[in-house]
């Protein structure tokens, strides 16, 4: 069994992503080719944004989007400490200062409350993170930014495919990154990402930005990087949009047994009214989680914990954000532990998983009583 199972998703889908791949190699148009720009009109209209800028990863997409915002020094951005890293090394990356908000308890998610406790005269822009698929609670963060003149970077990296409202995660706020990495719920082979936004401006700047700030070769109107999506990875992406929905109602096959099996037993992370997640991993909540998961490991069952620390506790950032004050996000990086999830993932496989999982949670509740 494997955490994420890329290889049978290859075998499934062989012959159409190789065709993709040799097109590339046949036109040689290597950077900036045609599946770029196919790729970026697909995903455009599949979130609803009007513009899908492609980036190299998903942290230069974080990155791009906060230099197109002109966030820099002096300027604070409020984000989760519950989240992989690049969320808030980006913030630093552009020379301004990340600041933290506390993650509500059955969600892992930023928490609107406390983003409100947090905002000073320095405050530009609010990065809330779609954890494990699922989208924070962006009307609610999105009214609050409006009211204090913010932008808002959705971190779309795990959700791409989840709704919020009906609408689609990326065509939620101002700005919205997500990532291609392999084992994200739409992966490439290698590193790749994507800007969403429907503001014009934001979107002829990203292209600049995206080209070390040429508007026209070899004019730079203004700094950038070298933030580009290469072509063959976009083609690989594109073979794989296809089956993405189907994929898609696979992880919530997968998650919806899992709960059948967990949910009175275990708390799992809870999934808000109105929302649907992309399951990029399923997650439960334990006060014996190491325990779990030694028990899962010498049962032969792959597990993960995201995140092990808080960002607040990233030997790092400990200088950083000083008034930071995160319990749950502690709380939660002692306690979660994500299961395999993919497309692929058998009903047997689960039914497996999940007699573990209880056998553990039981055993080390005797031992602990
Ligand atoms: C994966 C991930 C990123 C970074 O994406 P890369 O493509 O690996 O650079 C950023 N934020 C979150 C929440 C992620 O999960």
């Amino acid at each position: 069994m494997e955490f994420a199972d890329l290889k049978t998703q290859y075998t499934v889908l062989r012959s159409t992503i190789d065709a993709h791949i040799a097109r590339v190699l046949e036109h040689g148009h290597y950077i900036m080719g045609p599946e770029v720009v196919q790729l970026e009109r697909q995903l455009a209209e599949y979130t609803g944004a009007a513009h899908c800028i492609t980036a190299a990863s998903g942290t230069e997409a974080l990155l791009m989007s906060l230099m197109a915002l002109d966030v820099g020094p002096g300027d604070e951005v409020i984000t989760t400490p519950f989240s992989f890293i690049a969320t808030a090394e980006v913030i630093v990356l552009a020379g301004a200062r990340p600041v933290f908000a506390d993650v509500e308890p059955d969600s892992g998610n930023i928490s609107v409350d406390r983003i409100a406790e947090r905002i000073t005269p320095r405050t530009r822009a609010i990065i809330p993170v779609s954890l494990y698929g699922q989208c924070a609670d962006m009307d609610a963060i999105n009214a609050l930014a409006d009211q204090h003149d913010l932008a808002v970077i959705e971190d779309a990296a795990q959700s791409f495919g989840a709704t919020y409202g009906g609408r689609r995660s990326g065509n939620l706020s101002q700005l919205a990154c997500t990532s291609f990495f392999p084992s994200k719920p739409l992966g490439c082979y290698g590193d790749g990402g994507a800007i969403f936004t429907s503001d014009d401006r934001l979107a002829a700047s990203l292209r600049a930005i995206r080209v070390h700030g040429a508007e026209e070769r070899y004019v730079h109107a203004r700094i950038g990087v070298g933030g580009r999506m290469d072509t063959l990875q976009c083609a690989i992406v594109l073979a794989k949009l296809p089956s993405f929905d189907w994929e898609l109602a696979q992880r919530r096959r997968a998650a919806a047994r899992y709960a059948y099996w967990l949910k009175d037993n275990i708390p799992v992370m809870a999934l808000r009214e109105g929302r649907t997640s992309a399951y990029a991993q399923y997650t439960i909540i334990s006060a014996r989680r190491d325990a779990l998961r030694a028990r899962l490991e010498a049962d032969g069952i792959p597990s993960a914990v995201h995140y092990p620390r808080p960002i607040t506790q990233q030997p790092a950032y400990y200088q950083m954000d000083k008034d930071a004050h995160c319990p749950e996000a502690l709380r939660l990086s002692r306690q979660v532990l994500s299961l395999p999830m993919g497309p692929y993932l058998s009903d047997t496989d689960i039914d497996r998983i999940c007699t573990s999982v209880l056998a553990a949670e039981y055993d080390a509740m005797g031992a602990t009583e």
